[in-house]
């Protein structure tokens, strides 16, 4: 059994940042200055780039942004057991949990991109991904094993009290996961708090899930490079992105192999099985947190009709490699981005 796991060391080039890979440029003074920061958060590698007047602008904006994802990672993470979705999950069963404004948002994002995918995305997947153990110990659950947690995979139990700002889940056992939405937010939160401390212009990386606003002093956009979905550091396409995110989801980020099959954290609702239609999904919008909801559900829904919901959704453009290598590019961007290489198609899928 092959075990691999970029979520945390090389998934920082799922999304490749073309053009900041400088960590300072200096220019003459009264021009913007460039700077570029990473650091460790929310189980994965996030950079933060900034355009800023002076040196001290761009510092204080990086500085700003940073804090932020710190801040939602304690309120969002799963992994931290004091964090509020933590609590949540503690409380199924009993009662409602009450929580901030950002994880209210978060949850009822969630919800909305479970509508707009037929439940394709499903933040109640918890329990599933946890039987999968894709990133410790990977096994391969039984059917008996998957057929117990479905009725835990029920949005319908969970319950949103906006009024009182509290989130209940109603079945002992249940456990929601923003793990395929929460980065995509955080990368917006973090843009705001740049642009409030004084950043005139920036990219927030956290990991595959992207988002850019402005521009580059000499007037460019910012050059973003889409993973190569079985080359590991290779860039398979480029866009140029302004003021929009762009969020990649990925059959490479986390699996394992079991004779000659590909296992990996995407799974399906309806089988709890992985998803087996795409090798990987950027989606383009103008928000982190659609990008990021949307990428995972149209991962889930394959080629077909997961293209068909982005040519229906305004604002929303994607780039699908199936599983066959071949790379789908929706109509809004088809003079926008540059497809650099091919994809070989996949060799085997479980039997049904
Ligand atoms: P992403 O990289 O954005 O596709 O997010 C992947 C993560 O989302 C996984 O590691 C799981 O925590 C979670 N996940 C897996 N399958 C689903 C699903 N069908 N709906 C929502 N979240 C999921
Ligand atoms: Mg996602």
């Amino acid at each position: 059994m092959k075990i691999h796991d970029v979520g945390l060391l090389a998934s920082s080039v799922a999304l490749l940042l073309v053009v900041s890979e400088s960590c300072a440029i200096l220019s003459p003074s009264g021009t913007p200055v460039v700077l570029k920061r990473t650091q460790m958060h929310m189980g994965t590698l996030v950079s933060i780039t900034a355009v800023g007047q002076t040196n001290r602008d761009a510092n204080e904006a990086i500085n700003a942004g940073f804090q932020e994802v710190k801040r939602l990672e304690q309120l969002l993470s799963t992994w931290i057991p004091e964090s509020e979705l933590s609590r949540v999950n503690i409380a199924a069963g009993r009662k409602p949990v009450l929580v901030s404004p950002e994880t209210m948002t978060v949850v009822q994002r969630s919800l909305q991109v479970a509508e707009m995918t037929e439940g394709a995305f499903n933040i109640a997947i918890g329990p599933a991904v946890d039987a999968w153990s894709v990133s410790a110990e990977p096994r391969i659950p039984t059917a008996a094993e998957l057929e117990v947690l479905k009725p835990l995979m029920d949005l319908h139990a969970v319950h949103v009290n906006v009024r009182e700002r509290t989130i209940y889940l109603e079945k002992s056992g249940m456990r929601i996961d923003v793990g395929g939405i929460g980065k995509g937010y955080a990368a917006d939160q973090a843009v705001m708090a740049m642009k409030k401390a004084g950043g005139v212009a920036g990219v927030v990386a956290l990991s595959g899930d992207i988002k850019t606003f402005g521009w580059l002093p000499d007037g460019n956009k910012f050059s973003v490079g889409i993973q190569h979905p079985r080359k590991e550091g290779v860039i398979l396409a480029e866009i140029d992105l302004q003021d929009e995110a762009i969020s990649t989801a990925g059959d490479y980020e986390r699996f394992f192999e079991k004779d000659g099959i590909r296992y990996h954290h995407i799974l399906d609702p309806n089988t709890l099985q992985p998803a087996r239609g795409c090798q990987s999904v950027s989606v383009i919008a103008k928000e982190g947190v659609w990008a990021d909801g949307l990428d995972t559900g149209i991962f889930v829904l394959g080629p077909g009709r997961g293209m068909e919901l982005v040519e229906q959704l305004d604002d929303v453009e994607a780039i699908i490699v199936d599983q066959a290598g071949q790379v789908h590019v929706s109509s809004g961007l088809r003079n926008r981005v540059r497809i650099l290489l091919e994809v070989e198609g996949e060799g085997r899928s479980p039997k049904p």
